[in-house]
């Protein structure tokens, strides 16, 4: 099993970015609890032949739909360990849990966080936005709203038009309601406006409700725009209202050099979520929350039921358990995948993969605007360029082309709007994805469009 899940993984060019599941093979998973067991090499027969040549391509270097890591070969097998341990990271006494701790100390440093924070490992950015959005409630009513509940509506949020959707969410799973968010205009580089930001918290403040947090964007998702971070760290500061930073992807955009200075104010940041599974390759899921005042993290989920007291001897010792800062009680080792990867590969080589996805990004966007058949329609910030096809009909024929591509298998960008327009999004997150590949998007595009627009069959 290990010598072919290797092997594809060296040999991810030889087969298609993604291929439909076909319906007979998909209807083979209706089957009912074998009662009876089957041998290991007939079931690892199945997940060859049914399973592994219909992934998700996230994998490939031609996937750029979306904004999804390529994982690594040293993240897979750590993984494998980790199962093999089998750790439940809830909490108590054991190695494990001092793994996931280095990592919450590295990113303390990695992101100018101070030793008081407290941090643990997520699902991914969007659980970690509803900590941070709870912990923000703790911060503005204090712990008791644990048993008191809020009333929706009172306490409002600020995130910018371009946030990510899980902001939202993480309002309505808070019980804050989303109504109470205010969405927040952008500028023309679509970072959040802070003159509109600045209008919205008066007129609520006059309207007597109670601004609690703001949710700035770091990198977001349709076009990798970085909020003025430091001015909303200002106005935060100003507002006594909580911030906190969704980055996602771009935050460990902090490990290249040339990025670096572009996150500029997200150390003063009161929350800040993130994964490790886009830019940082490692395999999902493995997703953070950081937050600044590690007490009032804390304040926020521990509990102390009496089959969970934390002791002075044996195994339940330790006075860190994961379960006092999150939702989760059983939660696996992801902090193993993320340590090997940080150790094996080295914090320079990831920098450096992701300076190179955003070269290749820039690269990307010269071929476009140096060829008149193609209209780019962001500027490009970081690594997600947003361009079409230009045609009559274009949101319908860019649509489609966008379609093909998928289903081609050569490259697969994914579709958004940019201003209303269908735009093919081509998001290089992958460490694998080269030049060849985005020459290969631009020229499978130009053929699919010269195509289309001669009526030709595809
Ligand atoms: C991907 C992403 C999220 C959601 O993160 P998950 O890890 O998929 O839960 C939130 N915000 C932004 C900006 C993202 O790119």
């Amino acid at each position: 099993m290990l010598d072919d899940i290797l092997g594809h993984v060296m040999n991810l060019r030889a087969n298609p970015v993604w291929r439909r599941m076909p319906d007979e093979i998909r209807t083979g998973f209706n089957d009912p609890i074998p009662a009876a067991p089957t041998d290991l090499a007939t079931v690892h027969r199945r997940f060859m032949e049914e399973i592994l040549p219909y992934g998700g391509g996230n994998a490939h270097p031609g996937f750029m739909g979306w904004v999804q890591g390529g994982g690594t070969a040293v993240g897979m097998v750590a993984d494998m360990l980790a199962s093999g341990l089998n750790g439940n990271l809830g909490g108590r006494d054991h190695a494990p849990i001092e793994v996931e701790r280095q990592i919450l100390r590295w990113v303390r440093d990695l992101f100018g966080f101070p030793e008081s924070a407290e941090g643990i490992f997520v699902t991914g950015t969007s659980i970690a936005n509803l900590i941070g959005v709870l912990v923000a409630r703790t911060h503005a009513l204090g712990a008791s709203v644990r048993r008191t509940g809020v009333e929706a509506g009172k306490l409002t949020a600020y995130a910018s038009v371009a946030s990510h959707e899980s902001i939202t969410r993480a309002m309505e799973m808070s019980g804050l309601g989303s109504d109470a968010l205010r969405m927040i205009e952008v500028n023309e580089k679509d970072q959040m406006d802070l003159a509109a930001l600045e209008v919205a918290i008066n007129s609520d403040r006059a309207n007597g409700l109670t601004p609690f947090l703001i949710a700035a964007s770091a990198g977001t998702v349709d076009i990798g725009a970085i909020d003025d971070l430091h001015a909303i760290a200002d106005v935060a500061e100003r507002e006594h209202v909580w911030l906190h930073v969704d980055g996602a992807y771009a935050a460990l955009g902090m490990l290249a050099p040339d990025i670096a200075p572009r996150l500029r104010g997200i150390e003063r940041a009161d929350s800040l979520a993130f994964d490790f599974h886009k830019w940082g390759q490692v395999p999902y899921d493995a997703g953070f929350i950081l937050v600044r005042d590690g007490q009032l993290q804390r304040e926020t989920f521990a509990s102390n039921p009496a089959y969970l007291a934390h002791d002075q001897r044996g195994m339940a010792a330790g006075d860190w358990w994961p379960c006092d800062y999150g939702p989760d009680l059983s939660r696996s080792f992801r902090a193993l995948k993320t340590w090997f990867t940080l150790m094996v590969l080295g914090s320079d080589a990831l920098g450096a993969s992701i300076s190179r996805t955003c070269t290749i990004a820039t690269e990307l966007a010269r071929m476009i605007e140096a060829n008149a058949e193609l209209e780019l329609l962001a500027p490009v910030q970081l690594n997600i360029v947003c361009f079409r096809y230009r045609c009559d009909n274009a949101d319908a024929i860019n649509a489609r082309i966008i379609a093909d591509l998928q289903e081609g298998g050569v490259v697969a960008p994914s579709l958004t709007r940019i201003h209303g327009k269908v735009a093919i999004r081509a998001a290089i997150v992958n460490h694998r994805t080269e030049m060849r590949d985005v020459r290969a998007l631009v020229e499978a595009t130009l053929a699919l469009g010269r195509a289309m627009l001669n009526g030709e069959p595809q």
